[in-house]
């Protein structure tokens, strides 16, 4: 068996991997597709000390950083069973084969929920975009639309009109469900526009970027058509924790519960990343938090009795 299996190859599960094997300890790492989220982003710029990179050459130098160590690195396998064993945990996977780690550290992250409609796949980085922290600032002086009347699209219009030249929010209900305070602070702001009853329908483009983006009024059944820049999905980021759903403890998101060192509820197992219930789901954060939930496996490794 490893002493620390690794499962999810994202930032957190690379910077796991790096701190594991660096205590000299059987490191292994299995990833759907190592990389992670990275792989589908353009353009990065909030990496501290990396004013600019692009998402594939930093998952390359990620596999690069792994492979420097004596890591495994499992690539293309989805993990989809994990038991408690007599000597750790098993890992079972879609293939049918099976890893064992006397530790375990997950890393799975998340995925961005999509409005699934025409040209929201075809304009994905040229317009379409799912995080305001890093994308924000692409946008300087733009239109724009944030898609989601909750808490984070709410969150994201606040922080984005601070930044673009206007930003119009829409809302599939009658009202928004974001907290009172923030819809307050929204409706004090002279550059935001909020719609409400409104079907998104259609992304826009010129083939290269967004143009605009069409809705359907869903009290007078009406499309409309908003010219535009830009437009922020805020409808949900979903955990990729449907495979540990009764093994340990998720919250109602079904992102893994976890304290300070990373530990799970299962005594053994750590997460990092976006699929946790740490805040704020960025690289600079799920690379910290791997780091951290590696150590902390390391912990519980020295304190295993001899034998
Ligand atoms: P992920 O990157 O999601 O990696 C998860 C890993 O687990 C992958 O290897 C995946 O294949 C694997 N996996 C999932 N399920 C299984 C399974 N069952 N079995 C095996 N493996 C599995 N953040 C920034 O800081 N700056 C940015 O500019 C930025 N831009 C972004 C742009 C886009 C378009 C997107 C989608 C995200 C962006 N983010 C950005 C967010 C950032 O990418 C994430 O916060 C970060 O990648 C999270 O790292 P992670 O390791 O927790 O998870």
């Amino acid at each position: 068996p490893f002493d620390v299996l690794i499962v999810g190859g994202g930032p957190a599960g690379a910077a796991a991997a790096v701190y594991a094997a660096r205590k000299g300890i059987r490191t292994g790492v299995v990833a759907e597709r190592f990389g992670g989220q990275v792989l589908d982003t353009m353009s990065i710029e909030n990496l501290i000390s990396v004013p600019h990179t692009e998402g594939p050459k930093l998952a390359r130098a990620l596999e690069t950083h792994v492979r420097e160590y004596d890591a495994d690195i499992v690539n293309g396998q989805q993990a989809t069973k994990l038991e408690q064993v007599a000597d750790g945990f098993r890992v079972t996977l879609a293939s049918g084969a099976a890893l064992t780690g006397t530790s375990v550290v997950l890393s799975t992250g998340a995925r961005w929920r999509k409005m699934g409609i025409p040209g929201e796949e075809q304009y994905v980085n040229k317009g379409v975009a799912f995080c305001p922290h890093c994308d924000g600032p692409l946008f300087k002086g733009k239109r724009i639309a944030v898609i989601g009347g909750g808490n984070s699209g709410v969150e994201a219009a606040i922080d984005l009109a601070g930044i673009v030249g206007h930003v119009t929010l829409f809302e599939f209900d009658k009202v928004l469900r974001a907290d009172e305070v923030l819809q307050r602070k929204l409706k004090s702001l002279p550059n935001v526009t909020i719609v409400t009853s409104a079907r998104t329908t259609e992304v826009k483009g010129d083939g290269k970027r967004v143009t605009g983006l069409a809705y359907e009024d869903r009290t007078s059944g009406e499309i409309r058509d908003l010219a535009l820049e830009g437009i922020f999905v805020q409808i949900g980021l979903v955990p990729n924790t449907e495979w540990l759903k009764g093994t340990l403890s998720l919250n109602a998101r079904g992102e893994i519960v976890v304290d300070g060192h990373g530990a799970t509820s299962m005594p053994g197992v750590f997460a990092a990343g976006d699929c946790t219930t740490a805040p704020y789901k960025q690289i600079v954060i799920a690379m910290g938090e791997g780091a951290r939930a590696s150590l902390a496996a390391f912990d519980y490794l020295i304190r295993l009795p001899a034998g």
